[in-house]
């Protein structure tokens, strides 16, 4: 399929955030103008420092849970606001039900106002502690709805239905992504998530804190591809849901002892105790998006890695 958003006027909710900053970078590169809505949350203005300069990028600070920013004329909203990793939507409980709730029925209604597409930024996380493997988008999910975790969980499924309402009863135009782990630069180095915490842990020579024994998996897939992912359904008419994850499954195990490789540190590896829920396994399958979108994640872990550690060792330096 082909990617046209030269002259598309998009809305990034949490575009100051991780993924959020590839993707507004992405799409300037495609050559539409960009807002990037963002209270800062869990996100930055550091991460789109590069992007300030560029002509038709804008960097609007508001709370989506309240309010978002009406720019006009506005062709599509990509709806990524939201705290991401477990540490934060632990410390953000109701914040996070409240831009997975209010904050989705705003984008929708934005969209709604101008005729608009909405990608929804939806997770892996919906599978919940999968008893199905590899996960597709038919299966409804093992979540426990009173769990630490269910505020981002059940939040996300709650963003689902909230899209698909809009989409059954108001014919807002709609695509729903299930993006899985997602890594690379940029990532905030204290935000407890698996890749930058590991990176962090080997560059500083202190241990690698594997939580459990480490059996349990992830596909971890770089930021660029699951962004490549997000651009192609926003410029179909695909309503999804659509997994956008890379297929490779690794422990966490697995995952520790390559980055001790890969920047050839002498830390060792220390076992924590597991996060309560912590789902045992999770790899997609990603035939949909492949039929759908023609897309197919490019980037190896090898490869993705390096590139990480090459800018954590750059911003370690200063
Ligand atoms: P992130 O925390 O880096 O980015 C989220 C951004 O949303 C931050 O900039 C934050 O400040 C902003 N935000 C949060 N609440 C807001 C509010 N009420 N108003 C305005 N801005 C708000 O996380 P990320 O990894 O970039 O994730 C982006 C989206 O992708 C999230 O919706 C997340 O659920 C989804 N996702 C990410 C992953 C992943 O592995 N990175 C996996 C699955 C789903
Ligand atoms: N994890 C770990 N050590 C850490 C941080 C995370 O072993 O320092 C594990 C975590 O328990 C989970 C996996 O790595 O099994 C991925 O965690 P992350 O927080 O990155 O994302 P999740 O997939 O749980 O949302």
């Amino acid at each position: 399929m082909s990617v046209d958003l030269a002259g598309a006027r998009v809305l990034v909710t949490g575009g100051a955030g991780f993924v959020g900053s590839w993707l507004c970078e992405r799409l300037l590169d495609e050559g539409a103008t960009v807002w990037a809505v963002d209270s800062f949350m869990t996100g930055s203005p550091d991460k789109v420092a590069h992007l300030v300069r560029r002509p038709g990028f804008t960097l609007v600070e508001a709370d989506v849970s309240e309010t978002i920013p009406d720019p006009g004329g506005v062709t599509h909203v990509m709806h990524l606001a939201c705290p991401a990793s477990p540490v934060h939507y632990l410390r953000l409980p109701l914040e996070t039900l409240r831009v997975a709730s209010n904050g989705t029925v705003n984008a929708l209604e934005l969209a709604e106002r101008h005729g608009a597409r909405l990608v929804l930024a939806s997770t892996s996380e919906v599978y919940g502690d999968p008893l199905e493997h590899p996960q597709r988008e038919s299966y409804w999910g093992n979540v426990n709805p009173i769990g630490p975790r269910s505020v981002y969980d059940e939040g996300k499924r709650f963003a689902e239905a909230t899209t698909m309402a809009f989409h059954r009863e108001r014919g807002v135009d709609v695509g729903i992504a299930r993006i899985f782990n997602t890594y690379g630069p940029r990532m905030s180095v204290d935000d407890g998530r698996v890749v930058p915490t590991f990176l962090h842990q080997a560059l500083q020579g202190k241990p690698l804190t594997v939580a459990g024994d480490g059996s349990q998996t992830r596909s971890l897939c770089w930021v660029e591809d699951t962004v490549d992912g997000l651009v192609r359904l926003a410029c179909s008419n695909e309503v999804g849901p659509v997994n956008l994850g890379n297929d490779a499954e690794t422990t966490m195990l697995e995952l520790a002892e390559t980055v001790v490789h890969l920047t050839g540190s002498r830390s060792s590896i220390e076992h924590v105790a597991l996060p309560q829920d912590d789902p045992k396994v999770r790899r997609p399958d990603i035939s949909h998006a492949r039929r759908t979108l023609g897309w197919v994640p490019t980037m190896t872990a090898e490869e993705g890695l390096k590139r990480t550690v090459r800018w954590m060792e750059e911003l370690l330096a200063g």
